[in-house]
């Protein structure tokens, strides 16, 4: 009995006898595993899948298996690539994991701002936890934009300076919204084409789609302009949708869904025609115009009449509370009226999804994210199983959201398919996903760079992330502050809680902006200032803070504080190109 501690000391030395140390084990290897490569070739049982220095370095039945290598024997397991989210808004760190958690190693990003970049940097790093990113340049709009903060172009000669300017400050694409006139979004298109960097986004409501094909629209978001383009009536709507412009450049804020759109949608899917289906998708098909029709987020709108299958959804949990009080089902079924219609255009949306798949169109898996009930990771896996709804297969399905995506990015040599030399971005899954799509979610580990993030240390992001979730806002407490007493008493407290319980409040900055611009909304600007001068103490190093109390002095007509807060802004952040722009408008020196 004495002799067994030192026979297992034997044994562990006997089978690793140089073994370096666990921690420095650079390899990684996954045995008997059934590989779903994503190349549309069959699941192939039995593998081996050999990771060093964050890459795939092996793939086969009878490989090499480095000495130091850690073995995870996945019999009985189904190993995908790492899954990407190509329509994805999000600018909030702390619940990052989301992504990775669910599998999503990379994300589009449809509306850059400079913590996606630092993310980017921040991750090369190592500092940071993030998928990988593309990212979009600021949205731009036309001369009433939809979205306050976006960019707004009124000529061609701002349209191309757009352009430039999103070129100049690295952005991977340009993102273009609805309300563009016809003649600056030509010169989009065209100045996108000189400069050598892609545009995608809204077809905007001025353009049909074959119009943006043919100018190069790399990709299509939420079919805006298909079943239009489908119809035998397209000439009429054409003109509907041009008066809904018209009546968008006089409004205060324009509407997604003008009058003549809303009243045409009974005729916009009565005049469907396969055959003007047909050759639009060849259109699309041979100018390589992508679509990512975010089925998650359709879905939301034709089902708001159900508010009940949303606001149950067990995964709200995860989902930070000042982004869910704005998901209000009512309000958005108010929006878009009539639901038990919108069904029905959801189902029409979906056939069509179908077709484009037939016909040859690329499509790209992507969710909306941050827009109501599509949630960061989870939404993905969603977004996959409307679209075998629709009629794709399980594999198709897969491939939007790896393969496609690193094709439309130009990144298959490091994305997209379970090969060698590839990135090892990896999901291991206790299900056949080709059986059913579902089991995308049955999620095993997560292999992102290299790294596996086995299933304990994936719940445990998640539930660190649920309980961040779970604290109490401090926008909401300082307002009902300043709604019962005054700002001074919201300012003291704030100072109390924030030394004596630092961790019992989420105190992010999007608490302060939140509030801040809440107050604003409300007139009550000199208190906005004192909301937005607490940002800024708590995050000096954040350009937004600095740009929003600019933004308030401005509305008080203080123009000198103005610009010294919007020149702060830029010291802090070179590339934020909304300070630019107000200190153009304030004729600062
Ligand atoms: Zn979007």
């Amino acid at each position: 009995m004495k002799l067994r501690p030192l026979l297992v000391a034997f044994l562990l030395f006997a089978v690793i006898p140089q073994a370096k140390p666990h921690a420095n084990s650079s390899a990684l290897a996954l045995t008997h595993v059934t590989v779903i490569d994503a190349t549309g070739a069959p699941a192939q049982p039995n593998m081996n899948v050999v990771i060093a220095n964050g890459r795939i370095a092996a793939i086969g039945e009878r490989v090499h298996i480095p000495e130091d290598a850690e073995i995870i024997d996945a019999t009985g397991k189904f190993l995908i690539p790492g899954l990407w989210d190509m329509h994805v808004h999000w600018g909030d760190t702390d619940y990052l994991p989301l992504f990775l958690a669910n599998g999503v190693t990379g994300i589009r990003i449809m509306w850059g701002s400079p913590i996606n970049y630092e993310w980017r940097k921040q991750s090369a790093a190592g500092e940071l936890l993030a998928p990988h990113l593309v990212i979009a340049s600021p949205i731009i709009d036309g001369p009433n934009p939809f979205w306050p903060g976006s960019i707004s172009v009124s000529t061609e000669a701002q349209a191309r300076a757009a352009v430039d300017q999103a070129k100049q400050r690295g952005a991977d694409f340009v993102k273009i919204l609805s309300f563009l006139p016809r003649e600056e979004y030509f010169a989009i298109a065209d100045e996108a084409k000189k400069q050598s960097i892609s545009f995608a986004g809204h077809v905007p409501i001025a353009v049909t789609a074959e119009e943006a094909s043919n100018a190069g629209q790399k990709s299509f978001e939420h079919l805006l302009g298909i079943l239009p383009a489908c119809s035998t009536r397209s000439a009429e709507l054409a003109e509907g949708a041009r008066a809904d412009l018209a009546d968008d450049l006089a409004a205060p804020r324009p509407a997604f869904w003008g009058a003549h759109t809303k009243a045409s949608r009974q005729l916009l899917l009565d005049s469907y025609s396969p055959e003007k289906a047909a050759a639009l998708f060849a259109i699309l098909k041979k100018n390589g115009t992508w679509q990512c029709p975010t089925l998650t987020l359709l879905r939301v709108t034709a089902f708001a009449e159900d508010p009940s299958s949303f606001t149950n959804d067990p995964r709200l949990k995860y989902i930070p509370p000042r982004m869910k009080t704005g998901w209000n089902p009512p309000g958005i079924a108010q929006d878009y009226g009539d639901s038990a219609f919108a069904a029905k255009e959801f189902q029409k949306d979906l056939e069509v999804v179908g077709a484009m798949q037939k016909a040859g169109v690329g499509i790209l898996a992507g969710t909306d994210t941050s827009n109501p009930y599509c949630m960061p990771g989870f939404s993905l896996h969603d977004e996959l199983g409307l679209l075998v709804k629709a009629g794709l297969t399980p594999m198709e399905a897969l491939q939007t959201a790896t393969l496609n995506p690193a094709r439309f990015s130009g990144s298959e040599k490091d994305f997209g398919t379970i090969e060698t030399g590839k990135v090892a971005d990896l999901v291991l899954l206790d299900a056949n996903p080709l059986d059913d799509i579902a089991n995308t979610k049955k999620i095993n580990s997560v292999i992102y760079g290299g790294k596996l993030f086995p299933r304990a240390e994936l719940d445990h992001m998640l539930a660190q992330v649920e309980a961040l979730a779970a604290r109490p806002l401090i926008g909401n407490v300082l307002m009902k502050t300043i709604q019962e007493k005054n700002i001074a008493a919201a300012v003291a407290q704030y100072h109390d809680l924030k030394s004596n319980q630092p961790n019992g409040y989420d105190f992010s900055e999007q608490e302060f902006i939140g509030l801040g611009y809440g107050l604003l909304h409300m007139k009550k600007t000199p208190e906005a200032i004192e909301i937005f001068k607490l940002s800024v103490e708590a995050y000096p190093e954040s350009y937004n803070t600095w740009d929003s109390l600019a933004e308030a002095y401005m509305d008080h007509g203080d123009k000198e504080l103005a610009i010294q807060n919007y020149k702060k802004s830029l010291e802090v952040d070179p590339k934020n190109a909304n300070a630019v722009n107000k200190l153009k408008q304030l004729n600062a020196p």
